[in-house]
């Protein structure tokens, strides 16, 4: 059996057209399979809309979240909930092609533990936002070690590896990278970003730079050993200017120089004050780890067995 797993933020005016398009692909293909549908605290009528889906197709269950956790945590919640032999995960707004799904589906069947839907074009965005993913995708390829230009939440995975995730005690997580991080035999389908039908984007360019320095964050320290670079930097640059004024003060010919000594004071207090707010920024996710919350607060739940599942 395939998981299919949908986060839904406000996707009241999807849903049903999501579950018929997915349904009949995967029954047309003969796939046995099963829709979860995470409802990441919906302010609409999405969770309506997902129970009546549940009542009408005994396929498909439905998470609710306490409030909008993100789709980090969405992805989590439906992966724990799987019970498929591999789990695939999809967009709520059909952006990605739910055809591609029997395509991954056959290569798992192959043997493949891991398949990751790539990008070949990136859809309609705005220059600005679309600039901006480009720039925070290759930083992250470089801070992660992976290719992440193309990549996508658009996913297979085999149990195995998704028991390997949602074992993983770490709360930040970032499911495209981490897909990539614990390995596993993989290989990838290309597919189109199609256009959103219906409803908006839920990302703005603000809510992409705070993802953005998150995820860099939560792969890798680089950001706080350029402190130290330059620390050492202006190290180097504080012996050679010390030395010259020593040398000019034996020499009785110290300037006044009064000038210098300002702009070398501001500059050398605002590089301080930028590496503390790195630091503290590290230290601010240490403390939300440590904190050891739940990564998302499950509500309610509808479809198959109605159990008692609270806090995961
Ligand atoms: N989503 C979510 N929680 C959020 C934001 C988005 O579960 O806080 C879901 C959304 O319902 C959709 C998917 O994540 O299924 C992708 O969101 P969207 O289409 O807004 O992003 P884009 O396609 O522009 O990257
Ligand atoms: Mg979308």
């Amino acid at each position: 059996m395939i998981s299919v797993i949908i986060p839904a933020y406000n996707e009241e005016s999807v849903i049903e057209k999501t579950t018929g398009v997915i349904s009949g692909i995967l029954k047309e293909a003969k796939i046995l399979y099963e829709l979860i549908f995470v409802d990441d605290g919906s302010k609409d009528k999405t969770w309506e809309k997902i129970t009546l889906a549940s009542k009408k197709d005994n396929y498909v269950k439905g998470v609710h979240f306490s409030r909008n956790f993100g789709k980090e945590a969405a992805i989590m919640a439906g992966l724990s909930e799987s019970k498929g032999d591999c789990c695939v995960v999809i967009d709520c707004d059909l952006q990605h092609p739910p055809e591609k799904i029997v395509e991954m589906y056959n290569l798992w069947e192959q043997g493949y533990e891991v398949v990751e839907g790539q990008k070949s074009s990136r859809g309609k965005e705005g220059k600005i936002h679309g600039f901006a993913a480009r720039t925070f995708y290759s930083i992250i390829s470089a801070v992660t070690g992976f290719n992440m230009e193309n990549a996508s939440d658009f996913k297979l995975l085999d149990r195995k590896a998704v028991n390997v995730l949602i074992n993983m005690r770490e709360k930040n997580t970032f499911f495209r990278a981490l897909s990539s991080w614990i390995g596993f035999k993989t290989t990838s389908v290309q597919f189109d970003v199609q256009d959103r039908e219906i409803g908006e984007s839920k990302w703005s360019t603000t809510s992409l730079i705070k993802y953005a320095i998150r995820n860099i964050s939560a792969f890798s320290t680089v950001p706080m050993q350029v402190i130290t670079i330059l620390g050492v930097v202006t190290f180097i640059i504080s012996i050679l200017i010390g030395g010259i004024s020593l040398l000019q003060k034996l020499q009785h010919q110290a300037l006044e120089g009064f000038t210098t000594i300002i702009l070398i004071q501001l500059f050398s207090s605002s590089i301080i004050m930028i590496s503390l707010g790195i630091i503290g920024y590290y230290i601010a996710k240490i403390y939300e780890e440590i904190k050891d919350r739940p990564r998302y607060i499950v509500s309610k739940t509808c479809g198959e067995e109605q159990n008692e599942k609270f806090i995961k």
